[in-house]
């Protein structure tokens, strides 16, 4: 991109300085059009995200990630260890989509949904401006001594930032013990449960260091999302851009002096008041182009739309924008290859739901029983299977019937009424009695419906063998 100055910034992070000491970011408050929606966005984010493991839909969890009994759930599916075939396309669709969606439309998702900017800028970097006020009062805090002052504040600001470490980890956890069992352990003590509260302060340990002071370097150092960047984004992505053409003018920036006529001395736009870089949360200029440690969180477009309204120019000189757009002037529009892309993750998330729909509450695996072949009459042949029925919902399924379907024949199932538990399985065996008349050869594939109290709720299919010479 052609700014001004050679790209020294790009040989190194803005947030580590030349000895390779952490450089802290004290960004300006952030205030504007872009920024209040950003704030009603992740309030209701927020909201999800503490309330999702406290959610039941038919008495699933709405999201549970339970590793150790594995049992997850997703918007309230449940998923078993036999539905993995799912969650590899979901994780499948999930990359494809999140490649896709940022080749076209950069990184909306770090600024606008990821958990991490909507912690960091919309819960703790608020708190801390109530606490130690603006960037001026919190650089001023930094340069006193541990006065009373200081103390006070800082003294505040941790507590309540370990406050709410712990509660983010209670609610973390909950998405991996469950909901129910974290207010039972709650209840009980953390005597009662020692192992899960090891967890939750290892895990109030982790937020508290991201959040308090590692901060927008998870972004910059540690997310791979972040580090993709550079081999996702082209030319064509749209992303928070500064119109250098516009901001540069022919003879480049510079500040604005009154009544002076800009045009006639060929300035840009830009009037170099820095305030775009004053409320960078990663401290950066993005009069310098499309950096690694840009995470979209929109707060310069507000910065210098306010200059520009002070000023008197036309908002938008730093802008959702592709590369291409600012050089040739083009206006954005829905090209063929954002028709493309969207098509192809509206077809992708369409294949996801309709899988997710379309999977059955209840499967049964029938299998011939190891060892056995047939055994034969004059007149029937008859196999023997083990069954195994899963049953994913929240209710009981009784009655249990398994009915031959393709044949006429007769299905006996060793051990009588069979009842599968919610979120259980049963194991057992039957025998399978087809006449000699209605077989045709020595292998048949044959399919069995499950039914329970006289209703179809799955289908299953398997082998069933016979003499080589059947008539
Ligand atoms: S350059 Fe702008 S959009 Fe990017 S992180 Fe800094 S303030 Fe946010
Ligand atoms: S806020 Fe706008 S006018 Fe001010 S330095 Fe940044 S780009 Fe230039």
């Amino acid at each position: 991109m052609g700014v001004q100055g050679k790209e020294t910034f790009r040989d190194s992070i803005g947030t580590i300085d030349e000895d390779g000491k952490r450089n802290f970011i004290y960004p300006k408050k952030p205030k504007g059009k872009l920024y209040n929606y950003r704030s009603y966005i992740s309030y209701l984010l927020i909201a999800f995200l503490f309330s999702a493991p406290f959610i039941k839909i038919n008495g699933n969890q709405l999201l549970l990630f339970n590793l150790m009994d594995r049992k997850f759930n997703i918007f309230g599916f449940p998923f078993w260890p036999q539905d993995f075939y799912l969650l590899v396309i979901s994780m499948l669709t999930s990359i494809v989509f999140i490649i896709l969606f940022t080749v076209v439309f950069g990184r909306i998702f770090c600024g606008w949904i990821c958990p991490q900017t909507i912690f960091l800028e919309m819960i703790f970097r608020k708190i801390e401006y109530v606490i130690e006020g603006d960037r001026a009062k919190q650089l001023n805090l930094e340069k006193m001594p541990w006065n009373k002052e200081k103390v006070l504040k800082k003294g505040l600001k941790w507590t309540v930032f370990f406050m709410l470490s712990l509660l983010i980890a209670n609610v973390f956890l909950a998405y991996f013990i469950g909901g129910d069992t974290l207010i039972s352990h709650v209840k009980d003590g953390p005597i009662a449960h020692i192992g899960t509260f090891v967890k939750l302060l290892a895990f109030t340990s982790v937020f508290y260091f991201v959040f308090a002071w590692f901060r927008e370097q998870v972004c910059i150092i540690v997310c791979p999302y972040g580090r993709l960047q550079g081999v996702l984004l082209d030319d064509k992505s749209i992303n928070v851009a500064y119109d250098f053409v516009r901001g540069e003018g022919d003879s480049g920036r510079k500040k604005i002096r009154k009544d002076e006529d800009r045009d006639d001395l060929g300035h840009g736009d830009c009037i170099d008041c820095k305030q775009c870089v004053q409320v960078c949360p990663t401290g950066i200029d993005i009069r310098n182009g499309t950096q690694m440690e840009c995470v979209n969180c929109t707060a310069c477009i507000d910065a210098c739309d306010e200059i520009m309204d002070q000023v008197g120019f036309e908002k938008g000189l730093v802008r959702y924008a592709s590369e291409e757009e600012i050089e040739k002037k083009k206006k954005f529009k829905f090209n063929a290859r954002l028709v493309a892309y969207s098509a192809i993750l509206t077809v992708l998330m369409g294949v996801l739901v309709t899988m997710l729909f379309i999977r059955t509450d209840v499967e049964a695996k029938i299998h011939h029983l190891p060892g056995q072949t047939f055994q034969s009459t004059v007149t029937t042949i008859k196999n023997v299977y083990t069954f195994k029925l899963i049953n994913k919902t929240t209710r009981e399924i009784d009655n249990i019937d398994i009915r031959l379907e393709s044949h006429q024949g007769e299905v006996i199932l060793v051990g009588g009424n069979y009842i599968v538990p919610k979120q259980g399985l049963i194991e057992g065996t039957l025998f399978i009695e087809i006449k000699r008349t209605n077989l045709s050869s020595s292998k048949e594939k044959i399919e069995l419906g499950i039914y329970s109290d006289n209703v179809l709720i799955e289908t299953s299919t398997t082998n069933f063998m016979g003499p080589v010479l059947m008539n």
